[in-house]
């Protein structure tokens, strides 16, 4: 097992901070800084993938939500089925969607029902139509009665070939290069995946390190960073400090996921490096081992290391710790989550959370909202998403924000959590110096 001194020196000598524009507005394509000077909303949390981006067990593992109503963590009644669509042997070819919509399309037209998000996907090849599909159907902007395409939005990728090992239609390179020419067109803030395995990975093309340098050295560049700790490590691992180290420097903004399991490690028990140090996570099922590495309180040793990261701790921790707006003090208890999320917001100056999937549940939202009114650090730190287009397993998206917006029924706080926060997030320093 290679050093730490090994990783940062690879690090170091295949990242070229140099060429990344140290200026987080000269990190941005036209289409941003020409909607930054008019009036607009932000979406921090969408995603804009294809089925080319993702594979068949995916879509299958959604599909079966759909059908079943399921919520994106509520996997009880149906473990079974999800595990066996995560345990379908995946043999790549390039036209399962078009198998998989025929399926899913006989089925749909048999139970007479309204065209599901998935069948729309499903034809979708270029991550630009997805994007299209969302300034008609669902834009953020509508609610505030802006035009359309007035809205700001991230797009957040995935890394299903290290969390799954299986293939998928784009490589990261492919997937890098038609979001920097979507960035030239569409006023979007691409985030790049970062799974610190690909640190192993020698092929130029997938090395975590030379792939970052593509995307935020490269012409036209990304603007943050993706991290996912349930698709099976820990956010404090060592061969990702060196991105910390680059986005602390340069106010990059960093997402983690930290909310459902819904996608997960398949693995019963994973190794992991919490910092340099190798330990292994064991449980019952895939939502034991997932719902450990998606504990916040493992990103207070990064923050420890790093405190000026600019962090976006996404999902709230799921609407679960949202389910009492009571403190809770047993870490044990999945309620524990906020109290954890808000504990770092108190201590680190740049550490946010976003209400994404979380605002389609009712309960969850009421909770969050009462408090949001009481408490002033979570006022400034919090954000609207919606989690575009994986909502939509939650119905109709544009009825869903509207509801949680209204619920929020305070104008200044709206504007708080769909403007002003989030242009914190996204463009002041990290020494919290506002745009
Ligand atoms: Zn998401």
């Amino acid at each position: 097992m290679p050093t730490k001194t090994y990783y940062e020196k690879l690090a170091k000598e295949t990242i070229n901070i140099q060429s990344i524009p140290a200026n987080a507005m000269d990190r941005i394509g036209i289409p941003v800084k020409e909607l930054l000077k008019e009036e607009h909303c932000i979406d921090v949390h969408t995603h804009f993938f294809d089925t080319k981006c993702v594979n068949s067990s995916y879509m299958v593992m959604r599909m079966f939500k759909d059908m079943l109503r399921m919520r994106g963590d509520d996997e009880s009644q149906s473990e079974h089925i999800i595990e066996s669509a995560y345990n379908k042997s995946d043999v790549y070819t390039d036209d399962w969607n078009d198998k998989l919509f025929e399926i899913l399309n006989e089925d749909n037209n048999a139970r007479g029902g309204k065209t599901s998000m998935l069948l729309i996907v499903l034809r979708m090849t270029k991550m630009k139509q997805v994007y299209e599909y969302y300034i008609k159907d669902a834009s953020l902007a509508t609610y505030f009665g802006m035009p359309k395409e007035k809205v700001l939005t991230t797009v957040l990728m995935m890394d299903f070939k290290m969390g799954w090992n299986v293939e998928v239609g784009k490589s990261i390179w492919t997937q890098i290069q038609e979001l920097k020419e979507l960035l030239t067109e569409k006023p979007v803030l691409p985030f790049l995946f970062c799974d610190p395995r690909r640190a192993d990975l020698p092929e130029a093309q997938e090395n975590l390190y030379k792939v970052f340098n593509e995307a935020f050295a490269n012409g036209s560049p990304f603007f943050g960073v993706k991290i996912y700790p349930c698709l099976g490590y820990d956010p404090g691992d060592y061969r990702l400090w060196p991105i910390y180290e680059i986005c602390e420097k340069l106010g990059i903004p960093v997402l983690s996921h930290c909310g459902g399991a819904s996608v997960s490690t398949a693995e019963r028990s994973i190794a992991i490096f919490e910092g340099t140090k190798s330990v292994t996570i064991k449980g019952k099922n895939r939502k034991e081992v997932a719902y450990q590495l998606n504990d916040p309180a493992r990103w207070e040793k990064v923050l420890k290391r790093f405190p000026k990261l600019k962090l976006n701790i996404a999902h709230f921790g799921s609407d679960r710790t949202w389910s009492s707006k009571e403190k809770v003090s047993s870490r044990k208890d999945p309620q524990h989550r906020k109290e954890v999320i808000m504990g770092l917001m108190e201590q680190y100056p740049n550490v946010y959370a976003d209400f994404s999937y979380t605002i389609t549940a009712p309960k969850a939202s009421k909770n969050f909202i009462a408090l949001l009114q009481e408490n002033d650090t979570l006022r400034k730190r919090s954000m609207f998403g919606s989690d575009y287009w994986v909502v939509y397993q939650e119905g109709d998206l544009k009825e869903n924000q509207a509801k949680f917006l209204d619920m929020v029924d305070d104008n200044e706080i709206v504007f708080d959590l769909c403007r002003n926060n989030p242009t914190q997030y996204l463009f002041g320093t990290s020494n919290g110096e506002s745009v």
